[in-house]
């Protein structure tokens, strides 16, 4: 296996995040690499989106309160694994295009990601993991999960 020095781990907050979080650490140690880590808020609206009319009042408190949550999961992940506050991207988008976006910005070597996640018929509806490992520009790790 070549030695890797940029590794991107993409979690989710799915039960399984934390075991494909531990991998991404676990090689980072072995291969003396440095540990990106990036999530996708894919879930919750952007707060500065122009909404229209119909949308209830309401919506940017409720988006800013579910980001703070979001906020709050993230840290305690890159905290948990050590992860230097430079080296965390959380954003906006579509999971498979941040993550390899990122890993082509960061000059990353390596990818790790869960072989599923939150997503319970990806594989009828193609998981980001797929789409990571054809979009990529580097080698992918795929962590097995279990049903
Ligand atoms: P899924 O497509 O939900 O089966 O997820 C497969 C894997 O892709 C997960 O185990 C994560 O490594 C990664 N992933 C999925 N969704 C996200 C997201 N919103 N942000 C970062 N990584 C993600």
């Amino acid at each position: 296996m070549s030695s890797y020095q940029n590794i991107l781990v993409a979690v989710d907050f799915s039960d399984y995040g934390q075991k494909v979080a531990l991998k991404a650490k676990q090689l980072a140690e072995q291969f003396n690499a440095s540990l990106n880590i990036i999530h996708v808020l894919d879930n919750i609206p952007m707060p500065d989106t122009p909404y229209g009319m119909l949308i209830p009042l309401d919506t940017t408190d409720l988006t800013n309160e579910l980001l703070e949550v979001e906020k709050e999961k993230f840290k305690s992940i890159c905290d948990q694994l050590s992860i230097d506050v430079t080296r965390r991207r959380l954003v906006w988008g579509e999971p498979q295009n941040e993550i390899t976006q990122t890993a082509s910005k960061e000059n990353i070597d390596l990818i790790v990601v869960g072989s599923h996640g939150r997503h319970g018929l990806a594989v009828l509806m193609g998981s980001t993991a797929k789409d990571v490992l054809y979009h990529a520009e580097c080698d992918v790790l795929a962590v097995h999960l279990q049903d």
